[in-house]
This record gives structure tokens, C-alpha cells and sequence, in this order.
């Protein structure tokens, strides 16, 4: 592979062809935050070479990654650059530049997931064109343009509306509730309004969110994981559980909604299928990723292959692996960052004392260079014999800092 001898030359000054891992081909991942760090960790038991190409000099995949380019994924001649170094080029983030993937692709390069699925899903207002046509089942949408429009999806969904922006949206950083036509104004302007391009999603009154890791190979074999529950807080992830407490009725109509939306999309790799259970017992879907997720870190202790490896061997063409849990439950707390300075360090590091000496419980910290507050820091994954003791396995771990939401 050439791509792989260029990598062997400027690493290491060496042109050695004799020692490989399990796959000779080079990965080149989009972004080096910390789903890029822990595709490098798995990547590093199976000796696959991952390289990363992300602006931030210290971000969390550089100290792990086989090589780390440093500039901007969403820069055409710097994205060409860095994918004339891989084999194969994939993402941990879907905000990168989608045109020149696609262009890419033309000259050749082994882009997986493929260009077009990325062009979908990081727009949400064509991701949801896309999976409406698709018959998916997903909460009534609307793209609004001005106040006009906005109230007009007002009156045909009603209150609360969810407004969203259609583009670089995470962490709920793209998304504003109006609860009444008075509110309307107002959530606009909290997203920067009309112009950035926005979109309202009628309310979805959910009584658990569901997510489903969705893995394709190459030769299109599809393999699902469990699925878990995943609680939000401020729009936030915070919590996931695995497996989550739904009938085998709505287990099983969990995973096909996933797998339909999956099969919508092209190319390899893990999706992650975000849900809405309602009362009613209908699974509606919220959105996809078509990269590792954060509601499937669990994974690296819970099941027999994490979704980080699973995605390699997906995309450089390896046979999928198991993806059913190794335990009977699993419950992954994402470490939120606080205000900046002393206290956000004080409790995580309470909590990630307290957390060394749980039993079952691993500590993940992602070697952010500045804690902002509800910056993704760290997750701690508890496991256990039973979903019960895994909770009060959590309950004893935040005894501290949380009580009813809020640090004690
Ligand atoms: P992520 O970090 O998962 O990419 P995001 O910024 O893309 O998040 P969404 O997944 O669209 O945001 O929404 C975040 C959360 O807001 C959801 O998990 C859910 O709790 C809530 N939410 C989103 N859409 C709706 C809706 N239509 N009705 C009710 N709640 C919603
Ligand atoms: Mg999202
Ligand atoms: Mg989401």
C-alpha cells in the first residue's frame, strides 16, 4: 500500500514493509478529539496505524495517535494533504468539509463512511429530508426562514417548539425551546438567528431516549448492538445504560428503525442511532452519526468488541465483530466540565477518586488542554452483575456532588 510506505517514510524515515498489524492500511481520521483518541487506543491492540489531522496541537488523540497533522478539517487543500497519507480516510466528527471528500472520491480515495453520507448528516434539516423519505419514523419538521414561518410551524405543531440549527449543531448547542408564540424571537436569536439557517422539529414528548450502535462492513454486513437508554440533561448526554429497560417489542423495533436508517446511508463504519420512545410505545428517530458515539463508550468495557474497534475493522475492510454485552449492565456517566478553574477540577477529581475504588468502574480521561464548563472531560464506565448494582454502584460514586442535579 502507498499510502502506508509515505507514512512509514515521514514517521519514521523508514521504508520497512515486513512488520504489520492486523491491517496494513493506514487510517486517516477527520478530528483528534476524544473519539479520535480512543479509535487510536484500539487501534493500538490491533498495531492498525491511525493518523489525525485536527488544528489543535495538544488535543486529546495527539499523544496517542501514530502521527498527528495539525490544521483544519474543514479545509479543502489541507484535507487533500492529509488524505494523499491514508489508506482509507474516516471522520469523528461530521462537521468537516463534505465537497472535498466528495471530490476526493472522484480521484479515488477510500472515504468511509462515504462522502455523501457525511453531506447528510451534517446538515439535520436534509438528514431529516433524507430520513422522511426514506419512511422513517421521525418527529414532523419545518424549515423556517423569518417570524412568518416560525409561527406558521407554531401553529401546525404547537408548544413547545423545538428550533434547531441546521449546521454545526453538538451538545445541544444548536437547539432553543420556545414554549409559547411570545418565545419565538427570542430562541432565534439565542442560535443567531434566521440567517444561520434554521429548522423547528415538532415537540416529541419522549419518555426514554434510546440510542442503537449500527456497524456495516465493507461486504455491507450489518450488526447492532444492544440498545441503551441514554438520559440528557440540558440537551446534554449524562448517563447511559446498557441494556435499557424496554419491552423485547420495543427492543425489536428500536433496532429496525436503526438499521432502516443506516441502510439509507453508504459506506462503512459505526452509526449511532439516537431514538425517542413515546408513551404510546412509537420510536421516533432524532438524529445519526455516522461515527463512534458517545452513547456507545460503555462498549470498550461491555461488550466483546467496542464500538472504537468495531469501526476500524470496519473501515479497513476486517470482519465485524461481536458487539453483544460481556456483563449482565453496564452504566457510562459522562465527566461534564465545570465553571473554569479550581472547583470543576475539585469534583471531578472527588469523583474520579471515589470512582478508582468502585468495583467495575473504569476511568476515561481525555486530556482536554482547558476545562470549559459542560466541555466532555472524561466518562467513567461502571459494570456489573446487575443493572441494579451497577446504579447504586453510581449512586455511591456521585453520593457528593449531585444531589437532585445539582453539586451539593
Ligand atoms: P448531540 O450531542 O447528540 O449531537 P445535538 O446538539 O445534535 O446533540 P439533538 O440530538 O438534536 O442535539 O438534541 C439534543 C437533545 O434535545 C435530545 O437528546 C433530546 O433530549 C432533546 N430534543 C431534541 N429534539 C427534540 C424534540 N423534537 N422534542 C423533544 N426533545 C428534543
Ligand atoms: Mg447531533
Ligand atoms: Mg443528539
Amino acid at each position: 500500500c502507498k499510502a502506508s510506505l509515505d507514512v512509514e517514510r515521514t514517521s519514521h524515515g523508514s521504508t520497512d514493509t515486513q512488520v504489520h498489524g492486523l491491517s496494513e492500511t493506514v487510517v486517516g481520521v477527520l478530528g483528534g478529539g476524544q473519539l479520535g483518541r480512543m479509535l487510536c487506543e484500539a487501534a493500538s491492540q490491533m498495531a492498525i496505524k491511525v493518523i489525525v489531522l485536527d488544528p489543535m496541537e495538544n488535543c486529546p488523540a495527539s499523544a496517542i495517535c501514530h502521527y498527528h497533522m495539525v490544521g483544519s478539517y474543514d479545509y479543502s487543500a489541507t484535507v487533500e494533504e492529509f488524505a494523499k497519507r491514508c489508506g482509507v480516510l474516516t471522520v469523528e466528527i461530521e462537521h468537516v468539509d463534505a465537497a472535498t471528500l466528495e471530490k476526493l472520491e472522484q480521484q479515488g480515495v477510500d472515504c468511509q463512511p462515504k462522502a455523501s453520507t457525511i453531506r447528510i448528516i451534517q446538515d439535520k434539516y436534509l438528514q431529516k429530508v433524507h430520513f422522511s423519505r426514506h419512511s422513517i419514523p421521525l418527529p414532523e419538521f419545518m424549515q423556517i426562514n423569518d417570524l412568518e414561518s416560525a409561527k406558521k410551524a407554531g401553529d401546525l405543531f404547537g408548544y413547545p417548539l423545538m428550533i434547531k440549527s441546521k449546521r454545526l449543531a453538538y451538545d445541544g448547542r444548536g437547539n432553543a425551546v420556545a414554549k409559547s408564540i411570545e418565545e419565538l424571537s427570542s430562541a432565534v436569536n439565542a442560535l443567531g438567528g434566521y440567517g444561520r439557517g434554521l429548522y423547528v422539529e415538532k415537540w416529541a414528548p419522549f419518555v426514554k431516549e434510546l440510542s442503537v450502535i449500527v456497524a456495516r462492513g465493507r461486504d455491507n454486513s450489518i450488526l447492532c448492538y444492544p440498545v441503551v437508554e441514554t438520559i440528557h440533561r440540558e440537551n446534554i448526554c449524562l448517563i447511559v445504560k446498557s441494556p435499557a429497560n424496554i419491552s423485547w417489542k420495543i427492543l425489536k423495533l428500536a433496532t429496525d428503525v436503526a438499521c432502516k436508517a443506516v441502510s439509507s446511508l453508504e459506506g462503512a463504519g459505526v452509526f449511532a442511532v439516537e431514538l425517542f420512545l413515546t408513551a404510546d410505545g412509537q420510536v421516533l428517530l432524532n438524529e445519526v452519526a455516522p461515527r463512534p458515539h458517545n452513547s456507545g463508550h460503555h462498549t470498550i468495557e461491555a461488550c466483546f468488541t467496542s464500538q472504537f474497534e468495531q469501526h476500524l475493522r470496519a473501515v479497513v475492510g476486517l470482519p465485524l465483530g461481536d458487539p453483544s454485552m460481556k456483563t449482565p449492565a453496564a452504566i457510562m456517566y459522562n465527566i461534564l466540565g465545570e465553571d473554569e478553574g479550581e472547583p470543576g477540577f475539585l469534583l471531578s477529581n472527588q469523583l474520579i477518586g471515589r470512582a478508582l475504588s468502585i468495583p467495575g468502574a473504569s476511568v476515561h480521561w481525555y486530556d482536554k488542554p482547558e476545562m470549559r464548563k459542560q466541555r466532555k472531560m472524561g466518562h467513567i464506565t461502571i459494570v456489573g452483575p446487575s443493572m441494579g448494582i451497577v446504579e447504586s454502584r453510581l449512586q455511591f460514586m456521585l453520593r457528593e456532588e449531585i444531589v437532585d442535579g445539582q453539586p451539593a
